[in-house]
């Protein structure tokens, strides 16, 4: 680091794996951006620790001192907030601050506060929506979907609030609600409705829950306490928890596959997994990513990806969803591809649990009723 500033600047270690350097007087030659890019060169070349060859990477921000700075700790502040954007941007990045970046790392860490205080005041709901036979219409399964209601703000959508609960470690408790509520929820169904007996219950999980060391003991815990069968439990997860970590991943899928519960990969096809990863990894079912149900009508490619992906779940005996299905020429589609199983407004929308229980009182199939 010291080969890539200049004497007059200071270089320093502020602990752990962080450095700050101080660059006064700079002309262009030597302004902040150059000596970001010189880092980042001079990181790229591997260093040798006896016979192994490391490689690093940096991520750096920078802040330009002005009057508005009264104190060293408020520049370090904002040094540190555009280097988290720089991190959030990806590896070896540099960013300069603004104002604006302030503004949002302040809006994340409030919404973190809330969010806590959501738990503690059980202001989550679930809604459910049905997963139905494309043949027949018939009900097959339902997905929980929670939503924040918040006192001030009013219904909060899980894009707005879930990358944040992951990132701050909050999901494992909200996830944990979810699993639990769901369960609990389709049991007290199956005493109401003869129906609801025939159904599965479809939960989203995050990466951060696979990867806790107690995910595997809550899962059994609340089958037993829901007295809820296991086969009727479906979890969700999508290509990029397996990408994390592959071996923990493998163990962990397998330790629940075990117990009974499917595992379905969710949004197939936006990922970054390998399609090796259908045959190593217990999955049940794919669920086809909205956006290629979207292309579905674009006459050449949309059409070929999205029968391509069902035959080849038809073939490996996987079951297979298409998700966000909002017209009628999609469904007919679909149904001549061969796709078992769909969800979309067309089909319902998402369910609070009263007009779920609506729906189980007037009968069976979704798009008759629609018709109707
Ligand atoms: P997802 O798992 O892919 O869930 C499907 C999303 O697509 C839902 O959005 C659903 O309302 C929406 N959708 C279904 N059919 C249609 C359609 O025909 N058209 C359109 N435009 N949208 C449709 P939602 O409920 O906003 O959830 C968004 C994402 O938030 C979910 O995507 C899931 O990744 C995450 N999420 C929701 N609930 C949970 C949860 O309990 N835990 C975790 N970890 N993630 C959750
Ligand atoms: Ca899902
Ligand atoms: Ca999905």
């Amino acid at each position: 680091l010291q080969s890539c500033a200049r004497k007059v600047d200071t270089v320093a270690r502020l602990g752990g794996d962080e450095f700050v350097i101080l660059l006064e007087n700079f002309d262009n030659s030597n302004n902040p951006v150059i000596v970001a890019q010189r880092i980042s060169e001079e990181l790229l070349k591997p260093s040798q620790v006896l016979r192994t060859k490391f490689y690093l990477t940096a991520s750096i921000g920078i802040v330009y001192n002005n009057p508005v700075y009264t104190t060293a700790n408020a520049l370090l502040r904002d040094a540190d907030i555009a280097m988290y954007q720089a991190k959030d941007a990806g590896r070896a990045k540099y960013e300069i601050f603004d104002s604006q970046m302030g503004q949002e790392v302040k809006e994340r860490i409030e919404m973190e506060r809330e969010l806590v205080q959501a738990i503690q005041n059980n202001n989550f709901r679930l809604t459910y929506q049905p997963i139905v036979s494309l043949q027949t219409g018939e009900l097959i399964s339902l997905e929980a979907l929670i939503r924040w209601h918040h006192p001030q703000r009013g219904i909060i959508q899980p894009d707005d609030f879930i990358p944040i609960a992951e990132e701050s470690g909050l999901i494992l408790e909200i996830g944990n609600w979810v699993l639990e509520e769901a369960c609990k929820q389709i049991k007290i169904w199956d005493q109401s409705f003869p129906q609801a007996k025939q159904l599965s219950m479809s939960v989203n999980i995050s990466g951060k829950q696979i990867a806790s060391p107690d995910f595997c003991n809550f899962l059994i815990r609340t089958l037993q306490e829901t007295n809820l069968e296991a086969n009727r439990l479906h979890l969700e997860i999508t290509e990029n928890t397996i990408v994390e970590d592959v071996e923990q991943t493998l163990l962990t899928v397998t330790e629940i596959s075990t117990l009974g519960v499917e595992l379905h990969l969710d949004d197939f096809g936006t990922g970054y997994s390998s399609i090796a990863y259908l045959h190593r990894f217990p999955i049940k079912a794919l669920k086809i990513d909205k956006s290629f149900i979207d292309r579905l009508l674009d006459k050449n490619k949309g059409q070929a990806l999205v029968g391509g992906i069902i035959h080849l779940a038809n073939l490996l005996d996987l079951d297979v969803v298409a998700e966000g299905i909002e017209y009628s020429d999609q469904l007919a589609l679909l149904k001549e591809l061969k796709c078992g199983l769909g969800q979309g407004f067309y089909a319902a929308k998402p369910m609070y649990k009263e007009d779920m229980e609506l729906l189980f009182s007037n009968g069976k199939n979704i798009f008759e009723r629609n018709k109707g």
